[in-house]
């Protein structure tokens, strides 16, 4: 057993699990000791610099130089008393990931000597020589100016020795670069559009805060077997591997014990993420085998998407003291749930939630049905990009797989709240209870709190569920930076927002009272976005063919679906909103489409690679083995009665023939198609060659190669088996 699976696999089941040494205080005295939170400014900024900078958090206020510096300065004694020697400016480029250049603290003295030095100038804005973060050519690499900006409203914090300072990523030219930026821009624009609305129902909501609880799904690998497999090691996921004969089909993953390893890893990675004040709230076993998902308490977006960067990266530090890999990518392992990261997204004001039911009057009540319909209809206008939103070429080998939500977005509500938006809708405009006033009013809105109480159903297969207080948008990939997804949400919610606003206000102006003209608009809006609201099963043939009847999109081609970020209605949402123009729309969607056909390349390369060095020649190998023993066969018994008895061995070697010649001629079709593809000068008439050309022939060769694993001789497969990589002791 020389082969490095067999090691791997010996080397695997012998692991044990690490002790780890809690902090021996509770998690409230740790919590956030490694953020510079509004505890620490108080303490480490002079009283009135730290009054400004609640300002700026609370507020928007502009930061002005001299705060800054005096900020800095508190900071960077705080930093100091935690040994931290450096400062980076933690920034969110398109690549997925976050990036950081450090810095040392140190600046040199005049006398020969260096002195801890670190300014409000630092702090507030660098200049990282950026040139190869993707910037769908805004910068050339000539000008390759980036600036990085610090963002005050999302904590400093520190890792080990440096202090990291979050910031948005822009170029020379003031576009956008990362997804921090076009967040902000986001959540500014729903909080205006979203303040604007309260205000028909109460004049004491002066703010609207975008909220988000992520769910992080993931897989965990034992680090030598992963090693042993280069297409988990370059590409994150496995491009072959039959299933294993067990896998979830008992379901006793979910919800079941945790092994001991990977508790201990767990309990290292939530003291960690605990102490960046990460309040990690929830983990447990997923469906799958080896899968595993944490969630902690929702937040501010914008924080919370900072927390779910902050803890992808952790995760995977964390994960190498226990001798794992953790796999973020959609789906490693063809055959069983992929992973995803369910966005839970809901709106409150300073005076309390605004999608929560029941409200203490029927304003509120009224206010409720508004902010669900307004949601419901951004979702429908904007259904394909927020389908672009969440697509990758990794996330598109999750959805549609019949575990994940398809490939069209709808909306699942449950049969209370739908009922309800129907009993509203056609409720008779002149002669309604609805409309008669206020004193009516209280009647018929008041059952909305009995509607809703028991509303526990639950829609595993819808892309964007609401579930009693919140939407959950779980199409979203589990690699994925969860802000691309809450930039179109929050963006497509706003518009709609804003135009109910202007209707409203106009139904107002030719004489309704107030109440009527917020239902008249409404209905009008409950009518228009009916589509977009599905309560039946999601990976049904049937849905997609009545999705189609509907007019959603129900594009399946992941370089076409990015299109949408581009499409008239998309441009000047983004324009008129104020969060992308049309130029940084254009560069994002290269970068896109780059990144898509970079990652299909990879993984035909080491497609090629594994099949022409790894499994053809063991193939051959066995096949030989099988021939000698005809051979051995013919020498022991009559010819007749050597072949009859070695009918089995004859089929085999057959097969491996066959199959074997259709993986190398697929290999060298598959170079081809790479060839042909990489001579495309547009970026995404590339990605749609390799989506159209190159994917096909990879799936192609896997479905060879899985037989082939079933045939061959188990002692000479190369790889680790899904029965050796899916179930950690
Ligand atoms: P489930 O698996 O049933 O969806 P979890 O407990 O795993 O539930 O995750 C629920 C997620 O929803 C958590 O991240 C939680 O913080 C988040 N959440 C709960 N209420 C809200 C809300 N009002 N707005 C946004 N997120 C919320
Ligand atoms: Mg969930």
């Amino acid at each position: 057993m020389s082969n490095l699976r067999f090691r791997a696999v010996e080397a695997a089941a012998h692991k044990k699990a690490i002790k780890v040494l809690s902090p021996s205080s509770r998690p409230s005295s740790y919590f956030a000791y490694k953020v510079f939170n509004r505890e620490k400014m108080q303490k480490y900024l002079p009283k009135e610099i730290f009054e400004k900078m609640i300002d700026v958090i609370d507020n928007g206020v502009r930061l002005n130089r001299d705060v800054a510096d005096a900020v800095a300065e508190g900071m960077k004694t705080w930093a100091i008393e935690q040994g931290v020697t450096h400062y980076t400016h933690w920034f969110q480029p398109l690549n997925e990931g976050t990036a950081e250049k450090h810095d040392a603290f140190i600046e040199p003295d005049s006398h020969g000597g260096v002195v801890e030095e670190f300014s409000g100038k630092l702090l507030v804005q660098q200049e990282p020589d950026a040139s190869s973060f993707p910037s769908g050519g805004i910068r050339n690499t000539f000008e390759a100016r980036g600036y990085s900006a610090w963002d005050p409203t999302s904590p400093v914090f520190v890792i080990e020795d440096t202090l990291c300072i979050p910031t948005i990523f822009i170029s020379y030219t003031g576009e956008s670069l990362d997804y921090k930026a076009p967040l902000l821009r986001s959540l500014h624009a729903i909080n205006v559009a979203a303040t604007e609305v309260c205000q028909f129902f109460d004049t004491t909501v002066k703010k609207v805060t975008s909220n988000l609880g992520w769910e992080q799904e993931y897989f965990l690998v034992d680090e030598d077997l992963f090693y042993a497999r280069p297409d988990l090691l370059l590409t994150g996921r496995t491009l072959m591997g039959h299933d294993s004969a067990k896998n979830q089909q008992m379901d006793d993953h979910y919800f079941g014990i945790i092994p001991d390893r990977v508790k201990a890893f767990m309990k290292d990675l939530e003291i960690h993420a605990l102490e960046l004040g990460i309040t990690c709230k929830t983990h447990h076993n997923e469906v799958a085998p080896n899968q595993f998902e944490l969630a902690p308490i929702f937040e501010d977006t914008n924080l919370a998407v900072d927390h779910n960067m902050l803890l992808m990266s952790l995760m995977k530090r964390v994960a190498r003291n226990h001798g794992f890999r953790v796999l973020l990518h959609e789906k490693p392992f063809d055959g069983i749930n992929g992973s995803g990261k369910h966005n839970n997204w809901s709106l409150s004001t300073n005076t309390g939630a605004l999608l929560h039911a029941p409200g203490k009057t029927p304003e509120e009540n009224l206010r409720f049905v508004v902010f669900i319909v307004e949601t419901l209809k951004g979702v429908y206008r904007h259904n394909g990009l927020l389908k672009a939103s969440v697509l990758s070429a990794t996330n598109a080998c999750r959805l549609g797989g019949h575990e994940a939500p398809p490939a069209i977005i709808s909306s699942f509500l449950g049969k209370q709240l739908s009922t309800l938006l129907d009993e509203i809708e056609t409720a008779d405009t002149k002669d309604s209870l609805l409309v008669k006033g206020k004193r009516q009013l209280k009647i018929d809105i008041p059952e909305i709190p009995e509607l809703l109480i028991d509303n526990t159903d639950r829609n595993r297969t819808s892309p964007f569920a609401f579930t009693g207080n919140r939407f959950e948008f779980r199409a979203v990939g589990s690699e994925a930076n969860c802000a691309s997804a809450m930039i179109a949400l929050n963006t497509a919610v706003a518009e709609a927002l804003a135009d109910f606003k202007i209707r409203v206000d106009n139904y107002i102006k030719s004489g309704k009272d107030k109440i009527s003209a917020i239902l008249k608009a409404v209905r009008e809006d409950i009518k228009y976005c009916k589509p977009v609201r599905f309560e039946g099963n999601g990976y049904t043939q049937e849905w997609y063919e009545e999705a189609q009847r509907r007019g959603l999109d129900t594009e399946q081609s992941c370089p076409e679906i990015f299109k949408c970020y581009l499409t008239e209605d998309s441009v000047q949402m983004f324009e008129r909103m104020g969060v992308m123009t049309r130029k940084e729309l254009e560069a994002r969607n290269e970068v896109k489409w780059e990144t898509y056909t970079k990652r299909i390349q990879i993984e035909a390369r080491v497609m090629g690679d594994l099949s022409l060095n790894h499994i053809i020649p063991v193939a051959m190998q066995y096949q030989s083995a099988l021939l000698k023993n005809v051979d051995a066969m013919r020498t022991v018994f009559p010819h007749d009665k050597a072949d009859q008895l070695g009918e089995r061995n004859f089929r085999l070697i057959e097969e491996i023939a066959e199959r074997s010649s259709i993986i190398e001629r697929s290999v060298e079709e598959l170079i081809e198609a790479r060839k042909v593809a990489n001579k495309i000068d547009s970026e995404y008439e590339k990605a749609v060659a390799y989506h159209d050309t190159v994917v096909p022939k990879m799936e192609a060769i896997r479905k060879q190669i899985d037989k082939l694993e079933l045939i061959v001789d188990d002692a000479c497969w190369p790889l680790p088996k899904y029965r050796e990589l899916l179930f950690i002791r």
